[in-house]
């Protein structure tokens, strides 16, 4: 470069050189650098619905690939990354959260589901982080049958919650029982243990009060949601009824490999977003992003999900 003339390149290389400058100083003017830490969300969430206490624990995260073998089957790639594309987020990867909930009704703890199996289960970490001991469980529901939600049911051979008694769906333990497969083998080891100390319910049923089974269908034979009422406010806790906030809810009617009655599920799905839509009830996702409680806006042949902020930290 002959002229002198300061452009803004040479400017720019300027700073470029800086660096440089910066490197040749006494290695004691810079700190060590911090380990990277990895991608890790916080174990709970806590907040209020009327007098309980609502707190979803995180007791895992994966990352798997090719979600449209899992949402849209019944739809083309083009349609699919289109609406992936619209929420800003990958097309070829998604991010699954699994997601118990604990409720303090005030004179018992009621545990909703128990996550995936492990030495020590999520859960238990994640109830821990919560400040709960395994040991204070009153009760622990089972919305279905899937490995990840009966997982942490026991811990090497002992039931995880000692002093618990349990709530199971009729239907879908009747269905499940004996069955030679996957499931009916996780629950010979998981669940059938414990069944004489589990009510079995049907959907309409109370566990305690203030917490009522929802018939969902589909996903499974049995599954079944929970509706939580105290002092006037309302909450679903929604299992796996919708199991992608972005997938599930703009498009309720795409099939999902993961429900066994694909059409039946679908149905489900719609029935409970249009009541939580129109009622403007919260919801607590299990796989959704952690803390996985949010809201329900109609929003054209579908529906969109609106993240929780503070509405029940007050
Ligand atoms: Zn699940």
């Amino acid at each position: 470069m002959t002229d002198v003339t300061i452009t803004r390149r040479s400017a720019l290389l300027g700073a470029a050189a800086l660096p440089l400058v910066a490197s040749a100083l006494p290695a004691n003017t810079a700190q060590a650098a911090a380990p990277m830490m990895g991608v890790d969300n916080t174990p709970f969430a806590r907040f209020k619905l009327g007098e309980f206490e609502v707190t979803t624990l995180l007791a895992g995260a994966a990352v798997r690939e090719e979600p449209h073998k899992i949402f849209g089957l019944n739809v083309d790639d083009t349609t699919f990354d289109k609406a992936a594309e619209d929420a800003f987020i990958p097309n070829d990867m998604a991010r699954f959260f699994f997601t118990p909930t604990v409720v303090n009704t005030g004179s018992s703890l009621v545990l909703f589901d128990t996550g995936l199996p492990g030495d020590t289960p999520g859960v238990v970490s994640a109830l821990a982080g919560a400040g709960y001991t395994p040991d204070q469980v009153d009760t622990v529901v089972l919305t279905h049958m899937h490995p990840d939600h009966i997982g942490g049911m026991m811990t090497g051979g002992k039931p995880t919650f000692p002093n618990a008694s349990y709530v199971i769906g009729d239907t879908e333990y009747n269905f499940w029982k004996g069955k030679d497969n996957r499931i009916g083998k996780m629950m010979d080891g998981m669940v059938v243990p414990i069944e004489d100390k589990a009510k079995f319910i049907k959907p309409g049923d109370e566990v305690t009060g203030g917490i009522t089974a929802v018939e969902a269908f589909g996903h499974t034979p049995g599954h079944m949601t929970f509706q939580l009422e105290s002092g006037g406010q309302n909450l679903m806790l929604m299992a796996d009824a919708a199991n992608h906030y972005v997938f599930s809810l703009a498009h309720p009617d795409w099939e999902v490999s993961f429900d066994a009655d694909k059409a039946a599920a679908a149905a489900t799905r719609r029935r409970l977003l249009t009541m939580l839509a129109e009622e403007r009830m919260p919801f607590v996702g299990y796989h959704m992003p952690f803390p996985a409680l949010g809201y329900v806006e109609k929003r054209g042949e579908g529906f969109h999900y609106v993240p929780a902020s503070y509405q029940l930290e007050m």
